[in-house]
Parts: structure tokens; sequence; C-alpha cells
């Protein structure tokens, strides 16, 4: 079996991945339990960052790396959080999401519900070694709009906030299935799976 490191510590990510990435020739480790800590994201771009968290990975652990980076784009607000969105407000660990959903939501008060378009992205990079120089990158989107409060239990990040009007309610609503068939994490990894016999 080909092992994989997914570069990553976000237990949401981390299960969507899992979950889409169903394919018994692949054995994928956690960067965590390899003892591979979270690379700094100083690129501009989602494929930047996650150019340098695969490279991260590769680099502790001799392995090949998957990468996600991804993020929230809210047209009211000039595309931000973008690459900013898991560090949108100050707080940083378990209660994170939360804080980020109430700046969000604080943000778009005055924002009328035809006008809270957003979409997230996801860059999903995947690199055989450190200093690959054809890492494969594959790009997800998804659209939807923005709450005026969170709905539903499931997910993580901006789930609850994320209304999907293909099926009428927040992504946090959705069955795991369901969102890991459509969202922008999903398209951005069968991708990757199409070009993958290419390039193992
Ligand atoms: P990253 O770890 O820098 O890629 O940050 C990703 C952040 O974007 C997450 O912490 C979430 O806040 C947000 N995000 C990305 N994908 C999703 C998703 O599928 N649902 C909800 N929030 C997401």
């Amino acid at each position: 079996m080909k092992k994989i490191v997914l570069a990553s510590s976000n237990k949401g990510k981390l299960r969507e991945i899992q979950a889409v990435i169903l394919d018994p020739s692949i054995e994928l480790l956690y960067q965590t339990d390899l003892g591979v800590k979270d690379a700094k994201e100083t690129g501009q771009t989602f494929v930047e960052n996650a150019i340098i968290k695969a490279r991260n990975a590769c680099a502790i652990t001799g392995l090949p790396s998957i990468a996600d980076d991804s993020g929230l784009e809210v047209d009211a607000l000039g595309g931000q959080p973008g690459i900013f969105s898991a560090r949108y407000s100050s707080v940083s660990g378990s209660e994170a999401d939360e804080a980020n959903n109430q700046k969000l939501l604080s943000e778009l008060s005055d924002v009328p519900i035809s006008e809270r378009t957003a979409r997230f992205y996801c860059a999903i990079a995947y690199l055989r070694f450190t200093a690959d120089p054809t890492p494969l990158i594959c790009l997800g989107s998804w659209e939807g709009s923005i709450l005026r409060e969170p709905v539903g239990e499931n997910g993580f990040g901006y789930d609850p906030l994320f209304y999907v009007s293909t099926h009428k309610c927040s992504s946090a609503e959705l069955l795991p299935e369901v969102k890991n068939s459509i969202s922008h994490r999903a398209l951005a990894l069968r991708r990757l799976q199409k070009l993958w016999p290419t390039r193992r």
C-alpha cells in the first residue's frame, strides 16, 4: 500500500478527505501522528499555501503528501475572509470556528439576503517529494450564501452559516455523504484522483 501523509491537523478536513479518497491501494497517514506541526501559511493564494503545507509534511516525513488550503469568499466583503478564513477572528483553538462565525455575522449585519452571496474554495496540492517540481494542483469551488444565524450540527468551520440553495439547507444540515459529494473539497479531490494515475 502506498503511504501518503495528510498535511492538516483540522479534524473536519481530515474526516472529509478520508471519506472521499477511498482507495484500497493508499494508506492515508495523519501528519500529527508523524510529528509534523502545521506549517506557517505565508502564501497569498490557496494554491501557494497548499503547496507550503504539503512540502512541509514531505520534508519532515520523507513521504508523499496531500494538503488542502481552503476558505470562504464573501462578495459583500470584497472576497474576505478568503485565505484568512481559519484566522478571521483573533480566537484560536476549539473556540475559533464559533468566533469566526460570529465575526462574519457581525460584518454582514447590514447586508440584505440578496447580497450575501459567497463560495468556498479548495486547493489540493499533491507532492511526491519535498522538491517535487511539478506538484499536482486541483481546485474546487462551491456556491452558496450566508445565513443570518447558524443552523445545523454537521461539518465544521462556516458550515452552519453556508446556505446551499440546491438542497435548501445549510451545509451543516447536510449529511456528511451529501456534503462529500458536492463540496469544493470533494470536487478538488475527485480531480486529483483522476490525475493520479499519471503521477504516482
Ligand atoms: P486553512 O486550514 O487555512 O485551509 O483554513 C480553512 C478554513 O476555511 C477552515 O478553518 C474553515 O474556517 C474554512 N473552511 C474551509 N472549508 C470549509 C468547509 O468545508 N466548511 C466550513 N468551513 C470551511
